[in-house]
């Protein structure tokens, strides 16, 4: 029986292998019903063909290439430093860290529950108020709110998450939750720097146990590098304060560079880290410069009035891209009719011409809108004229 199902289970394996590879030969070759592939990334266009839509990717290609650049600076950052994130930088270590030293100088245990739940609900909703911040605009924040249900309810469920957090989960966050902790521990390695006893003063320990009981995911600094470290360093003030009071000296904790304790840079995965985000830092600031308004309309201030609402005004074009534009002008409401309609303009050049408006209907305030199309996947460029 058990034999039967080996033999299945490696028939249908192979078959969906099989399928699978198909699959990838058979894909660029079929075209959808608007003629492009079924799935393509076109790299003399930047567009993502995917199952009948089109994507222009070259406006997100500075933002992709921002996001991978930052991806390997972390990994770089993590692979020298550890987890200086955790300790150092994240907001949620940063109120979680407030909230149990606030609230651990009050000896009542009630009362110390109460203002931690009080601090927790304080630093919520402080945190949840700026991140929506974020998302929709300071200025009209409260109009949004009232008028927006979704907004009001996307608000408070954040706010009871980070309610929830802040009051009942804290360290517990960190050490069993947190996804990006879970990334970091795997890309730290025997010569990442971790918080720990400074080699050679083992034997100065007089075993108090202060910094076990400051330690807020409950390891024993003494052992580390544990990978539950968030290196806050609270075992390090415990320790130095023991030292200080009995020798008035530093602790024995401290930051150590991996188990050789010395900073060794010539590690490969550091190296090719290292490279990798300095080509794509490159490729980000050229992307960006290259990539930064690919073509620029300008029209000029001076409208002449040719009379029975008919106008004319000059228009610049520069074309920033690898390729020729044809750039098409209209009014979104019909409201004017722009003639030439077309203007066409070669590679990394520009073209000045003089365009006629000829107004069909009542142009509110003199103020007519003009829509510049010259990408046909993309959004118009609009621009606003003044008539008057
Ligand atoms: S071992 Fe020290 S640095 Fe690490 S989490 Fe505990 S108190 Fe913080
Ligand atoms: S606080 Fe310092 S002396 Fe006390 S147990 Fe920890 S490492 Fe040893």
């Amino acid at each position: 029986m058990m034999k039967a199902n080996s033999v299945l289970r490696g028939k249908i394996y192979r078959l969906l292998q099989f399928i699978v590879v198909a699959c990838v030969f058979i894909i660029p070759f079929i075209k959808t019903s608007n003629g492009n592939s079924l799935f393509r990334f076109d790299v003399s266009t930047l567009h993502l063909y995917a199952f009948n839509q089109v994507v222009d990717f070259a406006s997100f290609f500075s933002a992709f290439i921002a996001i991978l650049l930052f991806t390997f600076l972390f990994i770089f950052t993590t692979q020298l430093l550890g987890r200086v994130w955790c300790g150092w930088l994240c907001p949620q270590s940063f109120f979680a860290i407030r909230i149990e030293s606030y609230a651990k100088k009050i000896k009542n245990k009630t009362i110390k529950h109460i203002a931690e739940i009080f601090l927790a609900a304080v630093f919520a909703l402080l945190l949840t108020l700026i991140w929506m911040m974020y998302f929709v605009s300071p200025y009209d924040f409260i109009d949004t709110l009232k008028n927006s249900h979704l907004t009001l309810i996307i608000g408070i469920v954040l706010f009871l998450f980070i309610f929830v957090d802040f009051a009942f989960v804290r360290f517990k966050w960190c050490k069993y939750i947190c996804p990006y902790s879970k990334f970091q521990v795997v890309m730290t390695d025997d010569d990442t720097l971790y918080v720990g006893m400074i080699p050679g003063k083992e034997s100065q320990c007089i075993d108090c146990k202060a910094c076990l009981r400051v330690c807020p995911t409950h390891i024993d600094p003494r052992k580390n590098p544990d990978a539950d470290c968030i290196y806050c360093e609270t075992c390090v003030t415990a320790c130095n304060k023991i030292f200080q009071k009995k020798e008035n000296t530093h602790g024995i904790l401290g930051y150590v560079w991996g188990k050789q304790d010395k900073l060794n840079l010539k590690r490969p995965n550091l190296i090719v880290t290292f490279i990798v985000s300095i080509t794509l830092f490159f490729v980000l600031i050229y992307s960006i410069l290259s990539t930064s308004d690919p073509v620029v309309i300008s029209f000029s201030n001076d409208i002449k009035s040719l009379g029975n609402g008919v106008y004319t005004c000059n228009v610049e074009i520069k074309n920033n891209l690898d390729k020729p534009v044809r750039v098409r002008f209209n009014n979104p409401d019909n409201l004017a009719e722009i003639k030439p309609e077309i203007m066409r303009v070669y590679i990394q050049s520009t073209k000045t011409e003089t365009i006629t408006i000829n107004t069909t209907g009542n142009i509110p305030d003199g103020k007519l809108v003009i829509e510049a199309h010259y990408n046909r996947h993309g959004h118009p460029l609009t621009y606003e004229i003044n008539l008057k």
